[in-house]
């Protein structure tokens, strides 16, 4: 008889987030089965758990796979985790739920912590409806038409993104979306956990004065045809004054030249004007 493969939630950053269950299975199965041995030997060691550890991870899947179903075909009950939260959302999985359905494995939730349930369920962004987009894709055109893609859509939008380039994406997001409530979950569960609420434009000034760190979700209010229909040329600038919306794409990456020149250009007024605006040197 074949064995199961569980697919066993982990903490997203606070260890109490272990559920009862989670840890029953983790010591009874024969097989764990970790994105990152070491990462989960430290949850096992904090739960006293002895357990054969074996690695699944997005580069070794296509020979790591085929074994974990072998295994599970000869009798062995497997448990996968993933580095935190949920596997298969965002992180490795996917493939080997679909190899052990094909195999006629029983597969098995055990359910617990997830960041973008967590940051929907307090983000007081409608729950009723929602699309899970998780990584934009990092290539700039293909993200565009992501975005383009959910821009009708009525229901909350969540994304999971890097510190390093949630200026950038939300700069995309009102440029395709124009400006819109959104709720950004960060550091979930630990120590500097914060719920932030606003709008895109002023998520992006606070990142002007704060810089963005440690690990975030974005919820995105869905489209509603009215404020939003109201700015349909994605003049998310509107509410800056001239000089933070300079600041704006100087904290981005532009030069003076090129900062005067793009809020020239999206107010369609001369350079002159803005620069006379801005006294620039
Ligand atoms: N499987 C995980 C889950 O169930 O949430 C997600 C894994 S994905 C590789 C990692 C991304 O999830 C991070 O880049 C961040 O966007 C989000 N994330 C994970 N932990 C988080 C936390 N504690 N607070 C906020 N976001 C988190």
């Amino acid at each position: 008889m074949s064995g199961t493969l569980y697919l066993v939630a982990t903490p997203i950053g606070n260890l109490e987030d272990m559920t009862f269950r989670a840890i029953r299975i983790l010591k009874e199965v024969d097989i764990i089965a970790a994105e990152d041995t070491r990462q989960t030997r430290k949850l096992l060691t904090h739960y006293e758990i002895a357990n054969r550890c074996v690695s699944y991870h997005e580069h070794n899947k296509r020979a790591s796979g085929p074994e974990l179903i072998r295994l599970l075909e000869e009798g062995q009950s497997i448990a996968l985790v993933s580095d935190a939260g949920t596997p298969a959302i965002s992180d490795p999985g996917y493939e080997l739920v679909v190899a052990a359905i094909e195999a006629d494995i029983t597969v098995v939730p055990v359910p617990g912590a997830n960041a973008a349930i967590s940051t929907l369920i307090t983000s007081g962004l409608s729950t009723e409806r929602f699309a899970f987009i998780g990584f934009l894709p990092r290539d700039k055109k293909k993200r565009k038409q992501e975005l383009e893609k959910t821009s009708g859509f009525t229901g909350t939008v969540l994304f999971y993104e890097s510190p390093h380039r949630i200026v950038e994406t939300l700069t995309h997001m009102l440029v395709v979306w124009g400006n819109r409530a959104i709720c950004l979950g960060r550091e979930l569960t630990k120590r500097h956990e914060e719920i932030w609420r606003g709008t895109i434009t002023e998520a992006l000034l606070k990142f002007e004065q704060t810089p963005p760190l440690g690990e975030f979700v974005i919820a995105v209010e869905g489209f509603n045809g009215d404020a939003q229909a109201e700015d349909p040329t994605g003049q998310w600038w509107s509410e800056l004054s001239i000089e933070e919306h300079y600041n704006h794409y100087l904290s981005n990456g532009a030069d003076r030249k090129q900062a005067l020149k793009q809020v020239a250009d999206d107010r369609g007024v001369n350079k002159k004007q803005i620069y006379a605006e801005l006294h620039v040197e």
